[in-house]
């Protein structure tokens, strides 16, 4: 039997209070939303709503007439700014991960067909023919003349993994510029821009991948600009002969990432569109090899929730973070590293 789940908000917020007017479209598959503080800002919204469309329409792997497609297509080599910035930020990522982000997946992740109505277990031919076009090197950006090649048919760009976190510092800058303070939430993908204007913190809720128990499996309490992104394997998901395929694919095996996780938010003041890599990529390195990659990160935060219902919250966030009441996860907090304590 196969069973289809979309869960559209990896992480929901809370505290959303009147006189905080909220703006909604369904973009980039999944529901979007522009919170202001302040006043009523309609024509930033509009703004910020186009924006995102554009990036959508550029980047999207499943719209045939987008630019992405057209290069993943091998009919286009230069590209515009907007989806050079992404195929650089991406390929820094990418390298900064080790791969466990890999935006050139696209054509193993169409075989899973995860971005469709109907994904499907493929055969271990048809993924290890794909395999090798996953490798880092696959795609080369040439951030002067706006030239990108692939460097094998069997490659092709996916945006998934960073397109939303990306859109997201789009819309922040316009929220900037127009001076209004806002809460974005792109699918999950959430940036928080600003202080609001009674001073009170952003309350952020980090949703329990759970499917009993409480919704949200704790909050964090933020004040100035954040970014945020949660990556887990509850979002899109089949079962099939009773075995639970995901949507997240290591690239190490083409094959959804088995690496003891049920979810990892990521909390940095980083870019938008890093912080949703980051989420992805740390999902796929796991629990030990995610800490470690931390330890060499430390402005990010990070808080894995494992399969075996542990919650591993790092230290830098150890005081914006409270976890919810009755949440069946025993929670422990990483040292700081000793220069930071
Ligand atoms: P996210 O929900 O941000 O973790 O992104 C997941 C989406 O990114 C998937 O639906 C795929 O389209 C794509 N994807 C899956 N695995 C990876 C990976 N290891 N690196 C980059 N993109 C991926
Ligand atoms: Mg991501």
């Amino acid at each position: 039997m196969k069973k289809i789940l979309l869960t559209l908000c990896a992480a929901v917020l809370t505290g959303c209070p009147f006189g905080s007017p909220a703006y909604t479209e369904w973009l980039m598959g999944t529901v979007c939303t522009v919170r202001f503080y302040g006043k009523s800002e309609t024509a930033v919204a509009g703004n910020c709503f186009e924006a995102i469309r554009e990036i959508e329409r550029k980047i999207s792997a499943v719209d045939p007439q987008s630019e992405v497609s057209a290069v993943n297509a091998g009919r286009q080599q230069t590209v515009s700014p907007l989806t050079g910035d992404l195929i650089a930020v991406s390929l820094k990522t990418a390298a900064e991960t080790d791969g466990a982000f890999s935006p050139v997946l696209g054509r193993l992740t169409a075989l899973w067909g995860f971005s469709g109505e109907a994904p499907r277990l493929p055969a271990d031919e048809e993924i290890a023919r794909l395999l090798p076009a996953a490798r880092l090197s696959a795609a080369v950006y040439d951030s002067e003349r706006h030239t990108v090649t692939l460097k094998s048919r069997q490659c092709a760009f996916d945006f998934g993994a960073v397109g939303k976190g990306y859109a997201s510092d789009a819309v922040k800058k316009i929220c900037e510029e127009a001076g209004a303070t806002a809460l974005i939430d792109l699918g999950g993908n959430i940036q928080t821009v600003g202080t609001k204007p009674d001073g009170t913190p952003w309350i952020i809720s980090i949703r329990s991948p759970l499917t009993v128990g409480p919704a949200e499996a704790a909050t964090l309490t933020l004040s100035g600009d954040w970014s945020l992104s949660t990556s887990g394997d509850y979002q899109k998901f089949f079962y099939e002969n009773g075995v639970k395929y995901h949507h997240i694919l290591d690239p190490a095996t083409g094959k959804p990432a088995d690496s003891g996780l049920r979810s990892v938010t990521v909390v940095s003041q980083r870019s938008g569109a890093e912080t949703d890599a980051l989420s992805t990529a740390l999902f796929v390195m796991g629990e030990t090899k995610g800490i470690e990659w931390q330890r060499r990160n430390p402005d990010v935060g990070v808080i894995w929730i494992t399969r075996d219902n542990r919650l591993i919250v790092t230290g830098n966030l150890a005081g914006a973070f409270s976890p919810t009441a009755d949440s069946p996860f025993t929670v422990s907090t990483l040292p700081l590293p000793p220069s930071n304590r």
